[in-house]
């Protein structure tokens, strides 16, 4: 055993090889050692190999799911070795034959499809990045619903491309990791590097015409190299990992680079449009506005927002779609009704195909199905926008499958074929008759007890069933003499003795338990044989139903999307090709939700004006800290994004003319896993930023220049502005804390002031939240520190220092000098905080009081008193 064991993992070296043996998965050698403590089991030993002991750990293989998905968490690969034969069938071949084993299947991250390993709302992409000289491409596939895409791909454009997609792995040629290692672990994306031939074009391109069964790849459109080769790499991954089985995909599309707003990972992130900076999901734009019923739904939204559209008809399109539920609200709410019974058809079509489904996925596709029928109708003749009008017919069409699901399946059936009991009666004859003799022997066996009891006189008889013994006679042991003697010993055959049980046979019982027996396999035969034709029936007409699947998460996303603009009073945004870009009442949706939910204040609704005609149009925001200046930038970047992926806003009324590039540069983090500074991290991105936008892209930028000494940050934020407005000419919000910039605006023709107020009162900032055109007169630092509990003496000093500072520089006083004069903190009036000033009521009760001279009664008296005085 342990030679196959070496054989089969020596062709699977860099993976965890889960070797079958009976019930568990075994991992020995180095595999136990890495296993055990990545999934914290126990490591134990077993035989010796090469006069050491052999390290082993196993996991039951009913529960290896769960193992699989911590290991891969973790980032090892595993190989599913399973036993091919039983042992039974090996003896066969001789006395001392091993049992034939063979890896299935390869587990990787961008492989999984079992639902349990997988996030139903959210997609699951595999990609391949191929290189041929100066151009290259990616390709990508989402293998549990069979999408397969392909775009041309500049090095430069990897990175973001990478954080729109955020897949789980990442195939490349073996040698070029190390190229491409940085922009992969900027995305925390694990690369796998495979052979430079399964990326070779010519064998890609047979390989996929032979997976589409066309002569050539022309049939799809013309695909340069690169490309070819990142759809065949992805073939070929696909091969090796699943064995020969094949996921069901869909033929390639090819995504332009032109045809989706860019916008780059730091922005990504920054926006916090699937991940909050956290880390999770909440607090996210995607899970505040995510109001869909569907798997399906869940995963285009989440699709459409990491690519916001630049077409300007198949925005309006959508946007059309979305209107038609915010106007007709009962249709909308009739259809979410419906949608809510709506299965995952993508997952259980693809589990499918790859031959790991079930009958209820059989019982998906009829419930999907079903369920699609009931949406026509109920969409019925009403004259629907484009989108939904294509959607909707995409429903149509499936009655012969339908009718067939509906007659040959029970209601709910059990997870696993092989356990029978799905094929609802009446679907098949030969069926109908195996199951029907099947209960008959039943009930035959349970009228054979009366007559035994009869026979014997022993009222107690019983027939049972065990899986040892099958069907037996049972009596107390007190009846055993009476059964084991004549002449009830020539009927009853005896079995076994237990403590206080004897066991018995008869020829008739054994006879009708053979007879049940090949019944009950008959039927399961028969069953197995029905779901593999039904499988069929399904896997022939893929295409259609998977062009089903879309066409009801289309009209799960416009209803959705109708839903959050009716709850939250949201606008449908006017679009154009022009560079308007005029909110009215402009807010925030995830900071709206959040207040809401804290303390129920309102948000303070803002408008935004960057229409500049052919100028530039910037405005500099000022105002102090936490007066809403990020949320204000953030706020007008996420209008432009939701109201381009076809939705609605968070605003009065909107006017966008469309968004090309979308940039920003919202407060920095220190990256300190790649030893850049916060100030090193703001001016990458800024550089990024100035080199890369046009005159098409809205760039919102916050507080550069921060991290930096006074003067080198305004300089830097001064320069940037002015790069901006003359070589960039985009539109932007820039915020900063330097008031000084403001003078900027008379320089400058597109660049306007506005500032976020606030309104002081007996020393304390209020924040009003309000965006109005001006600048800052000051920054209020101190009074936010006093706000957020800084030592009231630090306060006071503060003031000092300050008011001396901007006395001095009023005065035109050298800045040494006046730090030199400053009075000492010292003698800083009221350091000594005020409530220090002698013992108050209750530390004078408290020192009156002796214990020992209380009694009971009276200490708890003072207890009340004592708080009675707080
Ligand atoms: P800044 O960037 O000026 O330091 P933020 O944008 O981070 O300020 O805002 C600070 C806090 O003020 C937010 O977390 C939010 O709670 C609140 N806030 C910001 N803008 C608004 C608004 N328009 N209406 C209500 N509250 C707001």
């Amino acid at each position: 055993m342990m030679a196959q064991y070496h054989e089969i993992k020596a062709e699977h070296p860099d993976a965890l090889l889960f070797y079958r043996m009976g019930d568990f998965y075994e991992m020995f050698f180095d595999d136990a050692v890495a296993a055990s403590a990545a999934l914290d089991i126990a490591l134990t030993k077993r035989g010796k190999h090469e006069g050491g002991e052999i390290p082993m750990c196993g996991v039951p293989h009913h529960a290896a799911e769960g193992y699989f998905l911590t290991l891969i968490r973790k980032g090892f690969r595993v190989a599913v070795c399973e036993q091919m034969e039983s042992p039974a069938e090996a003896k066969k071949r001789g006395y001392k034959a091993v049992v034939r084993r063979e890896v299935v299947r390869l587990v990787t991250p961008g492989t999984l499809t079992e639902d349990s390993l997988l996030d139903a709302r959210r997609h699951n992409f595999l990609a391949a990045y191929a290189v041929v000289r100066d151009q290259a491409a990616l390709a990508w596939t989402d293998i549990s619903t069979g999408t397969l895409h392909v775009m041309p791909m500049s090095p430069v454009r990897l990175s973001p491309e990478l954080a729109r997609l955020a897949p789980s792995e990442l195939l490349v040629a073996e040698g070029s990791e190390a190229s491409l290692s940085e922009a992969a672990a900027d995305m925390h994306v694990p690369l796998t590097p495979i052979s430079r031939g399964s990326f070779d074009s010519t064998s890609s391109e047979q390989r996929i015409a032979a997976l589409f069964k066309t002569s050539s790849l022309e049939a799809f459109g013309s695909f340069s190299r690169p490309e070819i080769g990142a759809l065949g790499a992805l073939v070929d991954y696909l091969e090796l990992t699943q064995k020969g089985k094949l996921p069901l995909l869909q033929p390639p599309v090819r995504e332009a680079t032109q045809s989706v707003m860019q916008i780059d990972a730091a922005t990504r992130r920054n926006l916090e449009l699937t991940h909050a900076l956290s880390g999770g999901r909440a607090g996210s734009l995607l899970a505040t506005i995510d109001k869909t019923l569907t798997s399906g739904g869940a995963r285009l939204l989440e699709r459409r927002l990491s690519s916001p559209s630049l077409h300007l008809t198949t925005v309006q399109a959508r946007l059309e779609a979305v209107s038609l539920f915010v106007n007709d609200r009962p249709l909308s709410q009739t259809l979410r009704d419906a949608l809510r019974k709506v299965p995952d058809l993508d997952r259980a079509l693809s589990r499918l195909a790859l031959d790991r489904g079930g009958p209820r996925d059989l019982a998906s596709i009829r419930n999907g199905l079903g369920q699609s029928q009931d949406i026509l109708t109920l969409l019925g003749a009403s004259s629907l926008p484009k989108v939904l009008s294509d959607a909707s017919s995409s429903l149509e069409g499936h009655d012969p499958l339908l009718h067939l699901l509906e007659d040959a399946l029970v209601a709910d059936p059990p997870l696993l074929a092989r356990d029978g009991g799905f094929i609802a009666p009446g679907y098949d004859a030969d069926l109908d008759e195996s199951r029907q003799l099947r209960d008959e022997g039943r009930s035959v066996i349970a009228s054979m007890q009366a007559q035994y009891a009869e026979m014997t006189g022993i009222g107690s008889l019983k027939i049972k069933h065990n899986n040892v013994l099958g069907y037996f006679i049972e009596t107390t042991a007190t009846h055993a003499d009476k059964m084991l003697s004549a002449p009830l010993s020539e009927t009853f055959i005896h079995r076994q003795t237990t403590a206080n049980q004897v066991r018995f046979t008869t020829v008739e019982l054994s006879e009708m338990e053979t007879k049940i027996l090949n019944a009950r396999n008959n039927a399961l035969e028969i069953e197995k044989r029905l779901y593999s034709s039904i499988r069929q029936v399904i896997l022939d007409q893929s295409a259609k139903i998977a062009n089903t699947a879309s066409g009801l998460a289309e009209l799960d996303l416009s209803s959705a999307l109708a839903e959050i603009a009716v709850d939250e009073n949201w606008c449908r945004p006017d679009i154009n090709e022009a560079r308007d870009f005029h909110i009215e009442r402009g807010r925030h949706p995830v900071v709206e939700a959040a207040l809401r939910k804290q303390n129920g204040a309102p948000f303070v609704a803002n408008d935004c004006d960057l229409s500049g005609g052919d100028k530039a149009s910037l405005w500099l925001l000022t105002g102090p800290n936490m007066a809403g200046k990020s949320t204000f930038l953030r706020q007008n970047a996420l209008i432009a994004l939701l109201a381009q992926m076809g939705s609605f806003v968070p605003a009065a009324k909107a006017r966008i003319g469309m968004v090309s590039q979308l940039f920003s540069r919202v407060g920095a983090s220190d990256d300190l896993a790649r030893g850049r500074s916060t100030f090193m991290v703001e001016m990458v991105e800024t550089a990024a930023i100035l080199n890369q936008a046009d005159d098409r892209a809205l760039v919102i930028l916050d507080e550069i220049g921060r991290g930096t000494a006074t003067y080198d940050g305004l300089s830097i934020a001064w320069a940037t502005l002015e790069h901006l407005h003359d070589v960039n000419k985009s539109r932007a919000l820039f915020a900063t804390h330097y008031h000084e910039m403001a003078a900027l605006s008379n320089k400058l023709d597109g660049v306007e002031n506005a500032t976020v107020t606030v309104k002081e009162w007996d020393g304390e900032v209020i924040f009003l939240h309000e965006v109005k055109q001006g600048a800052a007169d000051r920054s209020y630092g101190v009074q936010v520190a006093q706000l957020a509990g800084l030592p009231p003496a630090v306060v006071q000093r503060a003031r000092v220092v300050l008011d001396t500072l901007e006395k001095g520089e009023r005065d035109g006083a050298p800045q040494k000098a006046l730090i030199d004069d400053l009075p000492l903190f010292a003698a800083t009036p009221a350091a000594v905080p005020a409530q220090k000033q002698g013992p108050s009521e209750l530390e004078t009760m408290l020192d009156d009081i002796h214990p020992d001279d209380l009694s009971p009664r009276e200490a708890l008296q003072l207890i009340y008193e004592l708080k009675n005085k707080r």
